[in-house]
């Protein structure tokens, strides 16, 4: 790939997501080394820079790249294998086994597999769950991709009706998620950092728990992510495996914070609403997957009134089934609207800042990234508007979060990088992609 030090991004309107969320129209971008190193009217910008390169804007929304607080890359493989099933029986006989049987090369290319979809769909940021086992090969993927990511192996060690061969012993668990700190926390230009997984608690002993809330603490910028009262079945089991409500029991284990984010936070009591505030805990929306798996409503519209952080999350596409968080966006909006018969719940604006800006606000990134302001890194998204579910466009804003998808992406751009644009992917063999999974495919054909 040719590496450009500067470039320049026109668009015909460029949403930059910042705290007065300004919108310029006729606008382009100077990116250098980078970095968004000026922005403004398209006029003035090429007047004060000569560009490596120059993107043309024309019916183009220029906007940051989205953030994917929840995802399971390495699932991807799985996508169409788990339909119709509720969380449990999902996890315990489809995505569990699946996970486990995965060779070192089915989770290096299920991964990018996952990455590609989403670099093509407008995500440049996601905060990955990856496998028990072999996961190195999955955070190999995300370096390749280009993608920028929190990451990390899946951190488990009950077994709970779950597949032997997914379970590890504790300190080997520890052990491996250490050295995987040491090799790929704050590397790639900072584009990489682990992330500490346990998958919830009912596959992790107090004493697991313990020592990865110790291990959090040996590292700086090093955040928890886990799935917590996503269905009521969970929660049942968890009391009885903690005897204690399960943010209550996550409380007591110390693990919650600014530093963890908790994927779903559905069935909350008064009380562990409060502790979530309290802590200063974030939390990641996942709609589609708390409908597919018929889990339950977030109350996102309560978070919002207690000042927690939510971002918006695809989870894995075994659950969802897909990457694309324009369908994410447009459904978080509509389940609150339902959810609280009030269409104002949650405008279209605050789900553009969900999935940008508070998305990295959640996974503590928001220095770098989540709006397109100077200094910040280029990370960035363009949409076609050139099509026949652009028009008419009254406001752009309503246009990205209630009538665009993911295929209206024309070109992404990841720490000053382009990587993907106009339908060719710049870091991924996508041909060796559909190789590996024709191949992975026909072994469940056999
Ligand atoms: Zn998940």
């Amino acid at each position: 790939m040719v590496i450009l030090k500067n470039m320049i991004l026109e668009a015909d309107i460029l949403i930059t997501c910042d705290a007065q969320n300004t919108i310029i129209k006729d606008a382009a971008v100077f990116v250098s080394d980078g970095l968004i190193a000026d922005l403004g009217q398209r006029e003035r910008i090429h007047k004060d820079y000569s560009a490596d390169k120059v993107i043309e804007g024309e019916n183009r929304i220029l906007l940051p790249g989205l953030i994917n607080t929840h995802s399971h890359s390495v699932q991807t493989f799985l996508r169409g294998k788990a339909d119709d099933h509720t969380l449990l029986d999902w996890l315990r006989q489809v995505v569990l086994p699946g996970e486990a049987n995965f060779t070192p090369e089915e989770v290096y290319s299920s991964s990018l597999l996952g990455f590609a979809e989403m670099i093509r769909t407008g995500t440049t940021t996601t905060n990955d769950m990856l496998t028990s086992h072999n996961s190195d090969y999955g955070i190999k993927a995300a370096v390749e991709s280009g993608i920028r990511t929190r990451i990390g192996k899946m951190l488990m060690d009950v077994d709970n009706d779950f597949p032997d061969i997914i379970k590890e012993d504790t300190e080997t668990v520890i052990e491996t998620a250490r050295k995987q700190i040491d090799q790929y926390h704050q590397t790639q230009d900072g584009r990489i950092k682990y992330s500490l997984n346990p998958r919830f608690l009912l596959s992790c002993s107090p004493k697991l728990m313990n020592l990865i809330v110790e291990t959090q603490h040996d590292y700086e910028d090093l955040m928890i992510h886990t799935h917590a009262s996503e269905s009521q079945s969970e929660c049942i089991e968890v009391k009885k495996m903690y005897n204690d409500s399960y943010i209550r029991a996550l409380k007591n284990l110390k693990a919650l914070g600014s530093e963890t984010i908790l994927a779903h936070g559905i069935w909350l009591n008064k009380e562990e609403f409060e502790i979530i505030q309290k802590t200063n805990t974030r939390i990641t929306h996942n709609p589609s997957s708390n409908c597919k798996l018929a889990s339950g409503i977030c109350d996102v519209v309560k978070y919002h009134e207690l000042g927690v952080l939510v971002g918006i999350g695809t989870d894995g596409p075994p659950c969802n089934n897909n990457f694309d968080m324009f369908r994410d966006m447009r459904l978080a909006a509509f389940l609150q609207k339902v959810k609280h018969l009030n269409e104002q719940a949650l405008p279209a604006s605050k789900v553009l800042q969900m999935a940008t800006i508070d998305g990295a606000r959640a996974i503590n990134w928001d220095k770098e990234i989540g709006s397109i302001e100077l200094g910040k890194r280029a990370d960035m998204i363009m949409i076609d508007i050139d099509q026949v579910n652009a028009m008419p466009l009254y406001d752009p804003v309503s246009h990205l979060i209630y009538s665009s998808s993911g295929k209206d992406v024309s070109l992404t751009m990841i720490n000053g990088k382009i990587v993907y644009h106009d339908g060719h992917f710049k870091t991924i063999d996508f041909n060796k992609i559909k190789v590996a999974t024709q191949k992975y495919q026909d072994k469940w054909e056999l």
